[in-house]
């Protein structure tokens, strides 16, 4: 199998002549440069006082104090945390009502079984193994005869079952998900001891630096000069770097897996993704984390934590699967880890964080390296006294130009430096210059046009009715500049089914005026004036056109659409209005009409684990293809809200959405009383969220290196501009790197974002992200800087573009192929020698596990005709766009308890593993993932808590229709809603409450998100799991 990862050709290889219109490279060089103070000319925000920070109230504003670093002091031991869970029910069968939905298969994996009785369990730095572990395969055939069933209830294996001599993969899908599978743990010798264990004192055959290796040798001299001289001290350089003895994140290494033989497996001893999570936030939460280092491990997405911009980017903006890159090709290529930084541009910033700084050098624009065309940044190094500086990404000395020159001090900083955003800060933005606008003329504010599908389905539903009612209150909210009194996006109206309806909305009528376009193959905007408008001064005509539309069309009989049309008219109409913009369209059915862009119903369920399943995930029509270049080109958005009752092929119809920064919301046989504030807090966020247009992203790198792939709702016309007709605070752009050089400890690996964007009030912006990584000859180093959170995401996305070109099962097993190199690596050249009969993990990495398998467990990749070929292809292209904290909470969902809730704290109570074998009879769970919410009432929940949560007597009264919770007034029912009401506010999009009772058929959707457990349509469990990839790891390092 190739090695090289995924064959992936891009969707539109072709470069496009006539497309952008932008000078490459984001305008030209500056002009003669004329004296301007950043803080220039005045602007519609706030600006700053011309050659002052804008001020700031925020305790972390500038200019940075010196602030010691937090990290590396208050060390939590490992297993400070111990679980308070019940122990699993061990020899009670389950009663699981769900077999029968699994596949029957042979009873699988028992080498598998066998292979983890001989298994000893380790991670961190030198896994040590136990002189008890018995690794003999004549131990753990013995151990299987005595074996009690196990608690998924299957028989007991006899003794022939170590015989088999190949185990199955569990990516072989249906043969792994018998119902026997499910095993439950199997005896473990060796592993009786919990994880995690304490660890020995320098324990470890792993590199550790000493404590003065707590930096790179020569850790760069510009950032001890720029920073304050904040010097990288022994055990002041950040998690990764933590020395022995030293109470840093990474001391759960040398766990001793091993105990008695006899002993069963226990499942907490296998890496627990909460108790990472609880350790993180336990060590980290709460504090201010200070940007001042390279290579610093940030907390972890799930931790709750301020961070002090002090020269790099905060990790909400961009986070790096690792934190010290290789040296050189051949490590990378020999340890797997895929070298990515996970960038969201517009990442919302809580209010004690800086916002961001506007840099404005007037007609001059930034200043920028004349080689490589970087953006002025803290790495650039000032030398001659202040007249000269050399480009941190190229080497290029430059001329400062005059009005720019400033002196250093005796450190050879300037002495502007805190004045200065691009001097001293992560992340800023410059005011553009006309060098940066389409076609050097100044933009203009985006529009938002909503499109309403008036055919009978929609009508019928109520949907017509509930979009207008809710747009005549939403348009009030619709995106401001900062401190501006009301928006300048203007708004547009277009209905239709099989033609398009316009509408005149200029404030001077008294009435609305209707255009029809029925010839739908060439589509054009029939007017120009009136069509888009200011809301606040059409308030008058708008509302009277919303409260006419459901009206119109009551009658309708009209059940046929057109689609591509539909975006095409927008796409014109922002065209002939020089403006860029977001299309917000509110579908119900696949397009037959006929039209350019009509789709056939092609969902064919005999394809699914086959060679030709990945056709049923690729668009259908170069009409939309055509249409994303249409759109980007345009700097116009498509955020599709689509209510459909049967396929709708959303492969296809998604695809804009996806090209163009869009979104693709579904809600499935929508019924307003049911669904309908659902989707309107969906809608709601959608309009109201903080976004910029017409954007243009470089990565640039220093030496070595550069960005090779990018992944996200993304067009790319050549290999370097990322072209996004929209980007919002919550899309992310996921870029991938590789060498081309040797990279230099000393120096580190740079990286500058630049986001050309135009502003909601259509300024012209960039914002510039900035980020300095250590590089390491060491492969130690970079397992220790690893962030699993960022490898999921970077895996999900790249094995999601994957499976449009190759079949499941490759796609299926590069994952774990690559996943067993990266671990076998780490093996072979980090850990100290221990027995093969050992797995060990890199601590930072020791639940990468537990999310890859529930990655090859998603929809989208587990090949299961049980599950609709829409919800697949929507899981995909929705994830193409996520960010490390959606990945994150998207493959390990959180499951949190409530019937022990303290009603009296404001805490949300800890999450516990996903598992069956965590829920409890007379419990009341919680569990989210960002786009599903559940609510699972155990058989035997106390009468009294359904009562105070629900006001009925029982649990046989509450309805499973519920999607609300009542409000009542008692501590229980206020504590859960205030949970409720957070859970949903923290994520992108609104998620629908579904009450799940134990055992019911509701049971299953609930339950397919235990993502330790056995899949229900295929796909391993955790334990399982890691039998297998421990196989492979073996498999590799022989
Ligand atoms: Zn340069």
């Amino acid at each position: 199998m190739s090695q090289q990862g995924y064959v992936a050709t891009p969707p539109y290889s072709q470069a496009q002549p006539g497309m952008g219109g932008y000078p490459a490279g984001f305008g030209s060089a500056p002009a003669q440069p004329l004296y301007r103070h950043y803080g220039g000319p005045p602007q519609s925000f706030p600006a700053p006082p011309t050659g002052m920070m804008k001020p700031v109230s925020s305790p972390s504003g500038m200019p940075p104090p010196q602030v010691p670093s937090h990290y590396g002091s208050n060390g939590q031991q490992n297993g400070a945390h111990p679980q308070s869970y019940p122990a699993p029910p061990y020899g009670q069968p389950l009663q699981s009502p769900y077999h029968s939905m699994a596949h029957q298969g042979p009873p699988p994996a028992q080498q598998l079984t066998n292979q983890m009785g001989a298994m000893n369990l380790g991670y961190g730095p030198g896994a040590v193994q136990s002189p008890q572990a018995p690794p003999t395969s004549h131990l753990t055939q013995q151990q299987f005869q005595t074996s009690p069933p196990t608690a998924m209830g299957h028989p007991p294996m006899g003794p022939h079952s170590s015989q088999m001599a190949h185990p199955q993969s569990p990516l072989a899908g249906p043969t792994m998900a018998g119902p026997q599978s499910m095993g439950g743990p199997p005896p473990m010798g060796g592993m009786g001891r919990p994880f995690p264990g304490p660890p020995p004192p320098g324990a470890g055959g792993f590199q550790q630096p000493g404590p003065g290796a707590a930096g790179p040798p020569g850790h760069p001299q510009q950032l001890q000069g720029q920073f304050g001289g904040q010097m990288a001290g022994p055990g002041m350089a950040g998690p990764g770097m933590a020395g022995p003895g030293m109470a840093g994140p990474f001391q759960g290494g040398a766990a001793q897996m091993a105990g008695p033989p006899q002993k069963k497996l226990d499942p907490d001893s296998i890496p627990s993704t909460t108790q990472v999570i609880e350790d993180d936030q336990a060590k980290r939460g709460g504090q201010v984390y200070t940007t001042n280092l390279r290579g610093q491990v940030p907390p972890l997405v799930t931790t709750d934590y301020t961070v002090q911009d002090q020269g790099n980017a905060s990790p909400r903006f961009m986070r790096c699967t690792t934190y010290s890159f290789p040296c050189t090709a051949d490590l990378a290529k020999q340890c797997q880890v895929p070298l990515a930084t996970i960038i969201k541009p517009f990442a919302t910033v809580p209010k004690n964080e800086t916002p961001m700084y506007v840099v404005n050098h007037g007609e001059t624009g930034p200043i920028r390296c004349n080689r490589c065309k970087a953006y002025m940044c803290p790495y650039m190094q000032f030398t001659d006294g202040g007249r000269r500086y050399q480009c941190g990404f190229c080497n290029c000395v430059n001329e400062v130009p005059a009005f720019y020159f400033q002196h250093l001090d005796h450190m050879g900083k300037r002495v502007d430096f805190y004045e200065r955003p691009e001097l001293s800060l992560g992340s800023y933005e410059f005011a553009a210059t006309l060098d940066y606008c389409k076609n050097n003329k100044p933009a203009s504010p985006p529009a938002y046009i909503f499109m309403i599908d008036v055919s009978y389905a929609n009508i019928k539903s109520g949907l017509v009715r509930l979009v207008c009612d809710e747009l005549k209150t939403l348009l009030d909210n619709l995106p401001r500049e900062d401190g501006a009194e009301s928006s300048m996006v203007k708004v547009g109206f277009v209905t239709y089914n099989k033609i398009l309806h316009f509408y005149n909305v200029k404030s001077a009528l008294a009435q609305p005026q209707m255009m029809v376009v029925s010839d739908t193959a060439e589509m054009f905007v029939p007017l120009l004036d009136g069509f888009l408008v200011n809301f606040q001064e059409s308030r008058a005509v708008i509302n009277n056109l919303l409260d006419q539309i459901p009206d119109m069309f009551a009658d309708t009989n009209e059940s046929e659409t057109v689609f591509a049309p539909v975006i095409q008219a927008g796409v014109e109409a922002l065209k002939a209005a020089e403006c860029s913009g977001k299309l917000f369209i509110f579908h119900s059915s696949i397009p037959t009409a006929e039209a350019p862009g009509k789709l056939k119903n092609r969902d064919d369920k005999k394809l699914i684990n086959t060679e030709k399943e990945k056709t049923l995930f690729q668009p259908q029509k170069a009409v939309y293809e055509q249409l994303s270049k249409d759109c980007v080109s345009q700097g116009c958005s498509v955020d599709l809200f689509l209510f459909p009752s049967q396929y709708v092929d959303i492969a296809t119809m998604g695809d804009v959405a996806t090209h163009t920064g869009g979104s693709v919301f579904k809600y499935s046989n929508f019924q307003v009383e049911r669904d309908g504030q659902h989707f309107l807090s969906d809608l709601r966020k959608d309009v109201e969220k903080a976004i910029g247009f017409d954007a243009i992203m470089r990565v640039r790198t220093s030496t070595g290196f550069r960005a090779t792939d990018f992944f996200g709702a993304i067009h790319m016309n050549n290999t370097t501009d990322v072209e996004m007709a929209a980007v919002d605070c919550d899309k992310a752009v996921t870029v991938e790197f590789k060498h081309d050089d040797t990279l230099s400890e000393e120096t580190g690996a740079l990286m500058q974002c630049a986001l050309l964007y135009t502003t909601i009030s259509g300024q012209r912006r960039l914002r510039i992200h900035n980020l300095s990584l250590n590089c390491s000859a060491q492969l130690s180093e970079l397992y220790k800087s690893c962030e699993t959170d960022a490898l999921i995401n970077f895996f999900a996305k790249s094995a999601y573009r994957a499976m449009l070109n190759q079949p499941l099962k490759t796609v299926k097993e590069i994952l774990v192929n690559q996943a067993a190199h990266m671990l076998a690596c780490y093996r072979k050249n980090c850990a100290s020698p221990s027995a093969a009969s050992q797995l060990i993990l890199p601590d930072a990495m020791k639940v990468f596990p537990v999310y890859l398998n529930s990655l090859l467990k998603t929809g989208p990749l587990v090949g299961s005709a049980e599950l609709s070929t829409d919800d697949r292809a929507h899981q995909r292209l929705s994830t193409t766009a996520m960010g490390v904290e959606d990945t994150q909470l998207l493959l390990y969902p959180r499951l949190i308890p409530l019937h022990n809730m303290d009603v009296a704290s404001d805490v949300v109570p800890t999450p516990v593993r996903c598992s069956e074998e965590r829920l409890t009879d007379a419990g009341m769970f919680l569990l989210e993932n960002g786009c599903s919410l559940f609510l699972w009432l155990g058989q035997a929940c106390p009468p009294e808590m359904i009562q105070s949560i629900f006001n009925v007597p029982s649990l046989a009264h509450v309805s499973i229709d519920l999607r609300s919770l009542p409000e009542l007034d008692n501590p229980q029912s206020q504590k859960l809603r205030s949970i409720v009401d957070s859970l949903l506010d923290q994520r992108p999009s609104s998620m629908k409450l579904m009450i799940v009772k134990q055992k019911d058929r509701s049971e299953i959707m609930f339950r397919q998100h235990l993502v330790e457990d056995k899949g229900l349509h295929g796909g391993a469990s955790y334990m399982d799991f890691l039998c297998y990839v421990h196989r492979e790891i073996r498999q590799v390092l022989t």
